[in-house]
């Protein structure tokens, strides 16, 4: 989908073995003139084709999704290193996203205003409003979920018919490229999806700041989201941005079924996940048994080779980031918290580990860690317990394990984020729920409904009729 034209190819590795994958082109600022142009003939044809035509080939690329949720996989776990049991779990939601966009973009519904309501008008008038496509949306992407945040954004900018120029992680595009293709043979017309490759830091800032883009849709790092609020100019933004998400345990949660759900939260694709747990604030009361129950649930958590079945948890994006993550951890215990289990790196492999005694204002409890690690810190009753999880720039996700239902109505009201599990982490998403963070982990909601209403425009018309 307009890639042919891009001369200069560039090889993508895997982070377990250097085992090269594919390549791709590298966009240049040339090519992506030509993607807008594209865009702006694709959003043209592709908002004045009726909704049902549009949900038909949406509902055929799910079911193209379906019938190769293995192919996918295996592209998922090849470029990224997460396990292959992982890679097959994100594949095997990829039919579904198409799926729920397609019934929500045809549900394009508007309201009719009562407009006799209002002292000076009267009968004579009718008025409604109208939903429609808001045109070219460029998608920015990350590396960590290539399919699902593509698909976060691609589907529902599809069904309900805007054009999208698709920029997917570099390292990651042939997840991108590939859930093209099932668009492409479903039938979608030319120019109405296109993938740029190549980096964000060249390409980016054409693509944001560009007046024929109307809406910009990232998830990213935070830095790189404040960098492009900064020079996107008057369009619509959705930023889904980084966190450092808390999960508080109270002296009454029942604490196996805490420590079972943070040794998934805090450990899944190598804690590269903006939901995945990273603060766990645990009362004095129960530190010692909530640690004795923790440390073996995460030690049996089997690091190795993504391809293989019995492994839970592959390798970071890239041995640098398994570095950063390694130096994270032993400057924290330099600062005086202590390490209970884990940590150790294997080229881009990190052992999962768990810090506890950390200081809550530290960098490594405050600063996204975005690796297979939970800082553990302590506090004494509920509210304290709040006011820890809320000392964050960010506010995407928290959970809270208690049996009490005043404490978990209490916190559900207090904690200053975008999503509030009970008895349950912050991992944890069904891909219709509104999707979002508070204060520097973003602007606007994702989940395939609100992504609809974020990517379409509203006009009110009015119907002038003569008093009679
Ligand atoms: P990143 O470095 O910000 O990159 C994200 C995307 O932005 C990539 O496609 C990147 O391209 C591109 N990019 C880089 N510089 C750009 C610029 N100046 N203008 C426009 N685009 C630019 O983030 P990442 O390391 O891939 O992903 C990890 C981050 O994403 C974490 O902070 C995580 O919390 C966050 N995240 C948030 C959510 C959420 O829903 N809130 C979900 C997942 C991830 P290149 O790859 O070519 O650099």
């Amino acid at each position: 989908m307009g890639l042919s034209k891009f001369m200069i190819l560039e090889e993508i590795k895997s982070p377990y073995d250097g085992a090269v994958q594919g390549e791709v082109p590298v966009a240049t600022l040339n090519d992506i003139d030509q993607a807008l142009i594209a865009a702006q003939i694709g959003a043209s044809q592709w908002r004045r084709t009726p909704a049902h035509i549009r949900s038909e080939i949406l509902l055929k690329a799910s079911s193209i999704a379906q019938s190769n949720v293995e192919e996918l996989a295996l592209v998922i776990c090849g470029e990224t290193g997460k396990s292959i049991s992982e890679a097959r779990a994100e594949a095997a939601r990829c039919a579904e996203i198409i799926r729920l966009s397609s019934f929500e973009g045809s549900h394009l519904y508007g309201n009719s205003l009562p407009l006799d309501a209002n002292k000076g008008t009267g009968l004579d008038k009718i008025g409604f409003t109208l939903r429609q496509p808001v045109g070219i949306v460029v998608a920015i992407s990350p590396f960590n979920y290539p399919a699902l945040l593509v698909l976060h954004k691609v589907a529902p900018a599809l069904a309900v018919g805007n054009s999208v120029v698709l920029k997917p992680a570099r390292t990651t595009p042939l997840t991108a490229l590939i859930i093209a293709k099932y668009f492409k043979e479903a039938g979608l017309p030319e120019n109405v999806l296109q993938v740029v490759t190549g980096s964000g830091a060249s390409l980016g800032d054409a693509l944001v700041s560009d007046p024929r883009v109307r809406k910009v849709s990232f998830t990213g790092s935070t830095a790189t989201g404040k960098r492009i609020s900064s020079i996107s100019g008057i369009k619509k933004l959705s930023l889904e941005l980084g966190s450092s998400c808390p999960v508080i345990v109270l002296d009454d949660a029942d604490i196996e079924h805490a420590t079972d759900s943070i040794a998934i939260g805090g450990y899944v694709n190598a804690g590269q996940v903006c939901i995945s747990v990273q603060r766990v604030l645990v009362d004095k009361k129960i530190l010692n048994d909530f640690l004795d129950a923790l440390k073996p649930k995460v030690n049996a958590i089997k690091i190795g080779d993504p391809k293989k079945n019995e492994t839970n948890v592959g390798t970071l994006i890239s041995e640098k980031e398994a570095l950063r993550v390694e130096k994270s951890i032993s400057d924290a215990v330099k600062d005086g918290a202590k390490l209970l289990t884990g940590g150790e790196r294997i080229g881009a492999m990190i052992k999962p580990a768990i810090v506890y005694d950390v200081n809550p204002k530290s960098s490594f409890a405050q600063e996204e860690l975005f690796g297979p690690a939970v800082s553990v810190s302590t506090f004494n009753g509920l509210t304290e317990s709040l006011a820890l999880a809320n000392d964050s720039i960010y506010g995407l996700g928290a959970g809270i394990f208690t049996k009490n239902i005043n404490s978990a109505i209490h916190a559900a009201r207090e904690l200053d984020v975008g999503n509030i599990h009970i008895n349950w982490t912050p991992l944890w998403r069904a891909d219709l729920m509104p999707y979002g963070g508070l204060k520097s982990s973003g602007v606007g909601k994702e989940g395939i409904r609100s992504t609809v209403a974020e990517m379409t425009e509203e006009k009110t018309i009015i119907l002038h009729g003569q008093p009679w």
